[in-house]
């Protein structure tokens, strides 16, 4: 990854967090190099068709959004076109509600594969046709092997392997088998078809792998038509050929297995074959990008389900609020390579600020709430201040927000003993409230366990906005709630799932029999947060910057009428937050 550099700098004028310096150079990406190259050479007669083939086996991870933004944003570049295929071909692990996740999460993420939406399993006639050609070119044949007596024939790394005692039959035996196969004469397991390749061959998938196994399975749309099922490796470089794909783009783990992909298509396919291009899988730290895995964090109840916002799965992602933009930014910035890395959670985070600064709303809200009473201030009375909804967008427009005698600030916010730079309100301090007026700390009440329930100000009428004393220096500001007119919210924020993983780069399997540390702190919820009035009223999925405490979304799933649920997105970095772990 080309070296990234950013800072912040705070504003506290516009409340925001402003980059002053950041380079990124727009990362490489050898594989539009390579069909750069083929163009000009007019291969493919100038045609650019990729696919992303997803296994309908369970809900997709951000590790996916890069293959899903490579492939579709390699048709955009090159005006070719993006197949969405459903590597469906193992029944025994297939689900229909993964198709329909993976549906909507694709369109999410703003991609669209018009009318070429396309299943493995809609081949299934055309591939058994494909066997058969093997077949008769004396290219593969049937085998009865047991599993246990294929391994040992198979060989090792540094050990040739052994031919099987069937690999002789003729090409009309083996037809005959193979279509009893397929008819169902033949109990699970009892046979396969196999390549007829080279047992030798350094490349162990190159030792007659098999093409075809027997699995009385129901398959979620061909029924039970089919007992026989092709293996990924076979079905994958045809249905490519099947679609007329040019690039099929995949990760490194296939690199091994491109001879034979090469080897099926330059013995079945005349034309323009597809050819496989491998690039480096994600890794992002702090988190595992694996189905299995996650598989097992829902179905252990450590999370509540694929969407929980604390997973790494697009649904997770979307209902904690992340903006597909920053997805697709993130994808882009990370670039396509080789070489393996693991990429810093930061930057998604980084992505996701830089859009959500541009874009979401202000609002106030008080996570843990503390009581201010302004004792100078007529109780009856309640005014209205201007809020800008966005520093930096007139367009963004402005709302009214109630002020009172009786308002609320963060906990956090107040100290009876601060340390030396704590800007916030202290005895005898002054801070200004934002968008309102500043006030001094004159008393505070503590409840029986001597916390402090309840602090007590005067305000200076004149330091509103407009007022003579407007201008006037004051260290801190903090953002508040009027008690009278307060919504009643619920937030919940989120830290990462998993304490370590990834980091040393094996985030995907984490090591054999390793696993990982949950993180117990990884969900905090909070009850009795106070909002703005109008926060009642937020639409599942809207999202906002509440000031100070950063972005966060209306969750789409638990928000119910006049009770919003948000989830925090990601937090602003604020210096104050460290002020106080620090303290
Ligand atoms: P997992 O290992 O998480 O189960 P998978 O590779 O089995 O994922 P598929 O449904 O087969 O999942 O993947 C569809 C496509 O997404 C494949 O082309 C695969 O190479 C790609 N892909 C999967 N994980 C990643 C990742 N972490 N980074 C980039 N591409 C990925
Ligand atoms: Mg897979």
């Amino acid at each position: 990854m080309p070296p990234l550099f950013f800072c912040y700098n705070l504003s506290l004028k516009s409340d925001r967090w402003e980059l002053f310096s950041i380079e990124t150079p727009r990362a490489a990406n050898f594989i539009h190099a390579i069909i750069r190259e083929d163009l000009k050479e007019n291969k493919n007669g100038g045609r650019v068709c990729t696919r992303f083939p997803p296994e309908p086996n369970g809900y997709l991870h951000i590790g996916h959004a890069k293959s899903i933004c490579l492939n579709f944003g390699t048709a955009l570049e090159f005006g070719g076109k993006c197949n969405l295929r459903f590597d469906d071909t193992n029944p025994s692990k297939e689900d229909i509600e993964y198709v329909d996740s993976i549906r909507a999460d694709v369109r999410w993420l703003g991609f669209d594969w018009e009318d070429r939406l396309f299943y493995a399993s809609d081949y299934f006639p055309r591939l058994y046709e494909f066997a058969c050609r093997l077949i008769e070119k004396g290219l593969a044949y049937v085998c009865e092997l047991t599993a246990e007596e294929t391994r040992a024939y198979r060989g090792t790394l540094s050990q040739p392997g052994r031919e099987s005692p069937y690999r002789t039959r003729s090409a009309g035996e083996n037809m005959d088998l193979f279509r009893r196969m397929r008819e169902g004469e033949f109990p699970d397991g009892a046979m396969v078809l196999r390549a007829r390749i080279d047992m030798a061959s350094p490349n162990l998938n190159l030792r007659d792998p098999v093409l075809y196994r027997i699995m009385r399975r129901r398959h979620h749309r061909t029924g039970d038509v089919w007992c026989i099922y092709p293996m990924y490796d076979f079905a994958h470089p045809l249905s490519d050929a099947i679609e007329g794909v040019t690039h099929s783009i995949c990760t490194m783990e296939f690199e091994d297995h491109r001879p034979l992909y090469n080897w099926l298509t330059d013995n079945l396919i005349a034309e323009n074959p597809p050819r496989q291009y491998e690039f480096a899988r994600l890794e992002i730290t702090r988190t595992v990008m694996s189905k299995r895995r996650l598989r097992q964090f829902v179905d252990s109840g450590v999370v509540s389900g694929w969407d929980d916002p604390r997973m790494p799965t697009l649904s997770g992602l979307r209902r904690r609020g992340y903006p597909p933009e920053a997805i697709r930014d993130f994808c882009e910035r990370i670039g396509v390579a080789k070489a393996n890395s693991v990429v810093d959670a930061a930057l998604l985070d980084y992505c996701a600020r830089e859009d959500l600064n541009r874009r979401a709303e202000r609002r106030m809200l008080v996570l843990r709430p503390l009581k201010v009473v302004i004792d100078n201030y007529p109780a009856e009375r309640t005014e209205y201040v201007e809020a800008k909804n966005h520093p930096d967008d007139p367009v963004a427009g402005s709302r009214r927000l109630p002020f009172g005698r009786e308002i609320y600030i963060e906990q956090d916010d107040f100290m009876e003993n601060p340390p030396k730079k704590f800007f916030r309100l202290r005895p005898g301090g002054e801070v200004r409230l934002k968008h309102a007026y500043i006030i001094t700390c004159t008393d505070l009440v503590k409840d029986a366990e001597g916390r402090v329930s309840e602090v007590h100000c005067q305000y200076d009428p004149l330091s509103k906005s407009g007022g003579e004393n407007a201008g006037r220096k004051v260290r801190g500001t903090l953002h508040w709630v009027a008690a009278r007119e307060a919504a009643r919210l619920e937030t919940r924020l989120y830290d990462s799932l998993l304490l370590d993983a990834a980091e040393d780069g094996g985030g995907a399997e984490l090591g054999d029999g390793a696993e990982p540390r949950l993180n117990p702190d990884s969900l905090t919820v909070c009850r009795e947060c106070l909002g703005e009035p109008a926060l009642a009223a937020a639409r599942p999925g809207e999202r906002f910057q509440f000031l100070r405490l950063g972005y966060f979304c209306a969750d789409s799933k638990d928000t119910a009428f006049e009770h919003p649920v948000f989830n925090r997105i990601i937090g602003l970095r604020d210096t104050w937050a460290k002020l106080a772990r620090e303290t």
